[in-house]
């Protein structure tokens, strides 16, 4: 490809016939008047000018554009819409996993991230309510995408039996992707928005879409036989209230939750009651949290040798991103839940 100095064309007076001369476009009028004639000599000429000019016009919005940025509040998102994105583009990471996804305060770094991205894609208020003021503070260059709890669930299948919650309970859960269908409804929503930006890789983004879609409803359905041949399961606490949509898709009950949010700490009587029921052995398993340290329910855990302690690692800090990453951090999710119930 000719670059654009290049196809800077100068008249000279020996012009020859299928030869192209640099030509100077912005020459003044009298002088291209002069050289009129010579036009009409060096058609061919001409032609290979307007075949660059318009080669030039066709790529060179591609040339100038930037590629499209696209970043995802928390980790478990990134790797949904990386799903979607395939190895076409990369999708930043707002808050690192390791740091509150109920409160985090904002690096001026941060909302640059967030003022320079086309597409932010975040739960909503219900997990992530210290960004509200932010994501209104936005532009309309960046599309900001909610795909809480807010939303309509989508229609599915409850595989559980044994225990219903009510929709109502659930409307503020934000930790949504724990959900597999919510997962897929989220992948294809994502799939839409990316087809607005980038609408040339429109059938791209539903194809990757659907075989997350694919992938993802194998998983469920192998997880869902094994959650219902649990014949007795273990009773089970967990560190915070962000379990919600995985009990409910899999006809789950908790025994207990030790807070309703990592910041919140349980109040005197709550944490009595706890260590009441893991004195009676009431308690079968504990949810550990990664990103949790509760050093008053580690040291009742350990004093007694029957309960079982699993790591739930929900917010996927271990997981690489990739584009079969949410399948990956779904598979070890559930079967370190399966793993904890199974006696
Ligand atoms: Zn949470």
């Amino acid at each position: 490809m000719v670059p654009i100095s290049r196809v800077k064309i100068m008249w000279h007076s020996n012009v020859r016939q299928n030869e192209c001369y640099t030509i100077a476009p912005f020459s003044p009028l009298g002088h291209f008047q002069m050289f009129t004639p010579l036009l009409t000599r060096c058609r061919s000429c001409l032609r290979q000018i307007f075949r660059a000019a318009l080669l030039l016009s066709l790529i060179a919005p591609a040339l100038a554009a930037d590629p499209v940025r696209l970043v995802a509040t928390i980790k478990p998102l990134q790797l949904i819409a990386q799903a979607v994105a395939g190895d076409t583009l990369a999708v930043e990471l707002l808050i690192d996993p390791r740091q509150s996804h109920h409160d985090y305060h904002l690096r001026p770094s941060d909302r640059a991230r967030l003022a320079r991205a086309d597409l932010v894609l975040w739960v909503g208020p219900s997990l992530e309510g210290f960004l509200t003021r932010t994501m209104r503070s936005l532009t309309p260059a960046t599309r900001v995408v909610m795909l809480g709890p807010e939303l309509p669930a989508p229609a599915h299948q409850e595989h559980g039996t044994r225990h219903h919650h009510h929709h109502g309970e659930l409307a503020q859960d934000g930790h949504i992707w724990l959900d597999p269908a919510r997962a897929v409804a989220m992948a294809r929503q994502i799939a839409a928005e990316l087809s607005v930006l980038m609408p040339e890789q429109r059938l791209q983004w539903q194809h990757n879409s659907e075989r997350f879609a694919e992938a993802m409803a194998e998983l469920d359905k192998e997880f869902a036989e094994q959650f219902q041949a649990l014949e007795q399961p273990r009773s089970y606490l967990v560190m915070h209230d962000a379990y919600g949509h995985f009990e409910r898709h899999y006809g789950l009950q908790r025994t207990a939750t030790y807070s309703a949010t990592p910041e919140q700490q349980p109040g005197v009587r709550h944490f009595s009651a706890l260590a009441q029921a893991i004195d009676a052995g009431r308690i079968g398993c504990v949810f550990s949290e990664p990103q949790y340290r509760a050093a008053a329910l580690e040291r009742l855990v350990r004093e007694r040798s029957d309960i079982r302690v699993v790591e739930l690692d929900l917010m996927a800090g271990a997981q690489t991103v990739e584009p079969d990453g949410f399948v990956r951090f779904y598979a070890s999710f559930a079967q370190a839940f399966l793993s904890c119930l199974r006696q």
